[in-house]
């Protein structure tokens, strides 16, 4: 058996690759916090325990009004150089090498900031933190569900010229429940044709039909949660078939009652079924998890093996959207650290690689 502690260091030590983290949903406690009190009009919260108070839910529209009240502190375009540059600091920290982060534009154009602007201050923050901790990230356009394609179309138009440059692909979010897919139709189809690389949330707030839609008719290249696609066996047969990335996050699934207990969400299953399933933290900071903690949660809870996180972090080199010599390069340097931290860690040298590791006190 393992101590906890000895775990922990192991899955803080784990190579990894982040696919799915909202970059405002990620700002780490201390920063939104120096946002709030600069403001000076939140009295309530005097330290950031009292914010971390806060950052709790009764159900899924609490969790949107707090998103939005937690939005209102940022106030100034450069806001968005300090928040990348944190959030990378805090990836960093769990040995994430490699991050594909959202963000959402839309949420801030009506107050007066531009798209330009705030792509030019998150390419800032991003490049300072790849110099002083040496963590890649690249930035993927959410477009949101219910704004309409026209919307969507004008941000391809805008964030065109950081394509490529810190730019690498666009996502579909918002309210999956409300809006199917069907009318983004036309801008999947012009972001892949001036090469975006492509991916959208569903399957979490609704049902099998929601993602069949968008590998049907956005062709989208993975699936941003993924987690109710188990209602349908023919579509798991295609997720599998095909290898369409899963970028799951247990908490965050648990935290909105997607899932009733982590031990009920399907990534295990998935995972044995043979679906390209990688591990991620959504919102860490509003859900109060991190990238180490999901993995340890798989080891604690779900029965994940020493192995089997292995595979999980190496399904995120291939998942990305890393050009093929780049993933070359970084799985080689994951095999290595993975190599030298099996052998120095007690979680193998108690013979218990490969075998269940969560158990331990
Ligand atoms: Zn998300």
């Amino acid at each position: 058996m393992v101590h906890a502690n000895e775990l922990q260091r192991f899955v803080d030590e784990m190579p990894k690759v982040e696919l799915h983290l909202h970059l405002e949903g990620a700002i780490p406690l201390e920063t939104l916090f120096n946002f709030i009190q600069r403001e000076g009009t939140e009295p309530s919260i005097k330290s950031a325990d009292d914010l971390r108070e806060r950052l709790a839910y009764t159900d899924f529209a609490h969790f949107i009004d707090v998103w939005v009240w937690k939005n209102s502190f940022i106030k100034d375009e450069r806001d968005f150089d300090e928040i990348a540059y944190q959030v990378l600091r805090d990836l960093s920290a769990q040995n994430v090498k490699y991050v594909e982060a959202f963000y959402s534009p839309g949420d801030y154009v009506g107050r007066g900031f531009s798209v330009q602007g705030i792509a030019e201050r998150l390419l800032e923050g991003k490049e300072r933190a790849r110099r002083d901790f040496g963590v890649r990230c690249e930035l993927i356009v959410d477009v949101i569900r219910g704004d309409g394609a026209d919307v969507a179309l004008r941000r391809l138009d805008e964030v065109g010229p950081y394509l490529g440059k810190g730019v690498i692909g666009i996502g579909l979010g918002g309210s999956e429940a409300d809006f199917p897919a069907d009318p983004y139709e036309d801008v999947f189809r012009e972001a892949r044709a001036r090469g975006f690389r492509l991916t959208a949330h569903a399957g979490e707030a609704a049902g099998p039909e929601s993602i069949w839609a968008c590998i049907d008719k956005l062709g989208v290249e993975r699936i941003g949660h993924g987690v109710r696609a188990h209602e349908d066996p023919q579509l798991v047969s295609l997720l599998k078939e095909r290898q369409i990335p899963l970028e799951l996050c247990v908490t965050s699934n648990f935290r909105t009652g997607v899932v009733e207990s982590f031990e009920a969400h399907p990534i295990k299953q998935y995972f044995h079924q043979g679906l390209m399933v990688t591990v991620n933290s959504d919102d860490p900071t509003m859900f109060d998890t991190s990238v180490s903690r999901e993995y340890l949660i798989l080891a604690q809870k779900l029965g994940f093996t020493a192995d089997e996180l292995r595979t999980l972090s190496l399904n995120g080199v291939e998942a990305s959207f890393l050009p093929d010599d780049d993933k070359v390069l970084m799985r080689s340097q994951f095999e290595k650290e993975w190599e030298q931290l099996l052998s120095e860690c007690s979680v193998n040298a108690n013979g218990v690689e490969g075998g269940r590791i969560g158990e331990g006190q």
